[in-house]
């Protein structure tokens, strides 16, 4: 059972929002193919699994869609009143070259190139991606754990696995034994592949003649001594698995069978597919109850993918310098375009969705400012107003408990923002609706902007840029009052500009300014 240890808070009271909105989420199961009513195993606790970064180099958008996917399931289970416990690891070894298995650690490899250790590598990156993450408003997962710190575990899972008869040792390396598993369960159930095919297949690869056959994997690889990242084990020295990390961590963490588990639909095969393999291997259970899987952000249909070439960098988006764009957009604005999708369709990803997004981003924005600017007068109510709002409150959250269905809830928001704007104007008096009524919109309309959907980050990028050309402008001016000799209005500018907390600085090179 996942989390023993918390069973006794579990006493605890629920919050109002989870006890309303209890049994109404339905999500789609990529395992059954159909969307299921959810019912966590453990309530109020969620465990929730995403597959994080291998930190060999910078996350591109494509990676961005899939992590903001998560953070909006993990922000809503938490919002609904659910204890969520958000695993999300960080692969910083074992994920070859190759998705097949084979070829060399790509954190080994980029670390050659760029001639850093290999750990100097991994915290340069995931330094960069956790930047990434703050820009875009997702929020740092409960537990961050790295497949280097849990070593330990994933040699006790091979053990576990081995004396289950699933897996051979060859030459050092330890191989999951397809053929023998498929004795008894499903290699394939997951990503619908022909496992036959995969079985019958004799392809030449690298390391091949090791295998008893081309579906097997590794779990452990044993490694020459010239490599850096290799750590010991009862096999003799070597890498542990890719698929393996993820299988003894959300073990670890979560237990042995937990509730949700997610990653972008390209990790489906082989590496969803091989943990399901592994954990029922090792432990005789099926270990997720519901699979999800988000669907790619494609540049002109084509997956986008740092191999293609086709990808785009955040910085590239919030300096606009990328040549298939014509402007810089700001990380909100970015978050906003793939929320207007939902996570099970694929998003095109151009310069003139971009665009279009960031109008209707603006639009949406500017009616949460007004909202929040708007006081409620009482007067004569209209049934019919009440109930058109109360509707369109409930229908927000049935949208996004129809399998987080971001694009249909935010079509809601806009209904609701065209109401706000009618407040706004007096087209509609306020008065219509009764007060109660009005705090539930400004409640769920806030709540969605702010907690679920989290677009309501300062624009960073645009006020920066805003702010450094007030500054060269009043720094310019102050330039010319000390060439006068005025001191005294020089000063007063200083001095004005230290309440605000900004140091000036003058020096032989000219004058800077930073923030105190
Ligand atoms: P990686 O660092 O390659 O393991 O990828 C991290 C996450 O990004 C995984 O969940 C991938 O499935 C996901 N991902 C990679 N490319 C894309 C893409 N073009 N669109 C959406 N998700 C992606
Ligand atoms: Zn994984």
């Amino acid at each position: 059972m996942a989390f023993p240890f918390l069973i006794s808070i579990m006493e605890n009271k629920l919050p109002i929002i989870f006890t309303a909105m209890e049994n109404k989420l339905k999500i789609y199961d990529s395992l059954s193919r159909e969307k299921k009513l959810f019912e966590p195993l453990n309530p109020p606790f969620v465990g929730l699994y995403s597959c994080g970064p291998t930190v060999y180099n910078e996350v591109h958008l494509g990676n961005l869609r899939t992590f903001t996917t998560f953070d909006v399931v993990y922000r809503y289970l938490t919002h609904l009143g659910y204890k969520v416990r958000y695993v999300r690891n960080i692969t910083d070894a074992g994920h070859l070259t190759n998705d097949a298995g084979e070829g060399v650690d790509r954190i080994e490899e980029r670390a050659k190139l760029e001639m850093l250790e290999p750990m100097e590598i991994v915290q340069k990156y995931t330094n960069s991606f956790h930047d990434v993450c703050r820009e875009f408003n997702i929020l740092p997962p409960s537990i961050e754990p790295t497949a280097t710190g849990h070593i330990v575990e994933q040699i006790e899972m091979i053990k576990r696995i081995l004396n289950n008869g699933y897996a051979y040792e060859s030459k050092g390396s330890i191989y999951f034994d397809v053929r023998k598993y498929m004795e008894q369960h499903h290699y394939g159930k997951l990503s619908g592949r022909n496992v036959d095919d995969l079985l019958e297949n004799t392809r030449e690869l690298d390391g091949q003649e090791e295998k008893k056959n081309a579906a097997d994997f590794a779990i452990w690889k044993s490694v020459a001594p010239n490599h850096i990242q290799r750590w010991q084990s009862p096999w003799g020295e070597g890498i542990p698995g890719w698929h393996l990390e993820c299988s003894a961590m959300s073990c670890k963490y979560l237990g042995k069978q937990f509730d949700i588990h997610g990653g972008g639909m390209d990790l489906k095969f082989p590496h969803h597919e091989c943990e399901i393999a592994q954990s029922v291997g090792a432990d005789g259970i099926e270990p997720v109850r519901y699979w999800m899987h988000a669907n790619m952000l494609t540049v002109n249909g084509d997956k986008m993918s740092k191999s293609k070439g086709n990808s785009f960098l955040p910085r590239e988006l919030f300096d606009g310098k990328h040549e298939l764009l014509e402007k810089a957009y700001a990380p909100m604005a970015v978050r906003f375009f793939m929320l207007q999708a939902h996570y099970r369709s694929t998003l095109d990803f151009t310069n003139a969705a971009l665009q279009a997004a960031e109008k209707g981003f603006a639009r949406l924005m500017n009616a949460y400012h007004t909202l929040q600017a708007l006081t409620y007068v009482s007067g004569t109510t209209v049934q019919s107003e009440i109930d058109e709002v109360n509707t369109l409150c409930n229908d927000v959250y049935e949208k996004m408990n129809d399998d987080f269905n971001t694009a249909e809830a935010i079509a809601v928001l806009f209904e609701m923002a065209k109401k706000i704007n009618s407040y706004k104007e007096g087209i509609i008096a306020i008065s219509t609706i009764d007060e109660a009524t009005f705090n539930k919109l400004k409640e769920t309309f806030t709540a969605f902007i702010k907690d679920i959907l989290a677009i309501d980050k300062e624009d960073t990028t645009e006020d920066a840029s805003i702010a450094d050309g007030l500054m060269n402008v009043i720094l310019e001016l102050r330039k010319d009052v000390r060439a006068k000799k005025d001191f005294a209005a020089s000063d007063k500018i200083r001095d004005e500009l230290l309440k605000l907390g900004i140091q000036v600085k003058d020096g032989k090179e000219g004058t800077t300014w930073s923030k105190s």
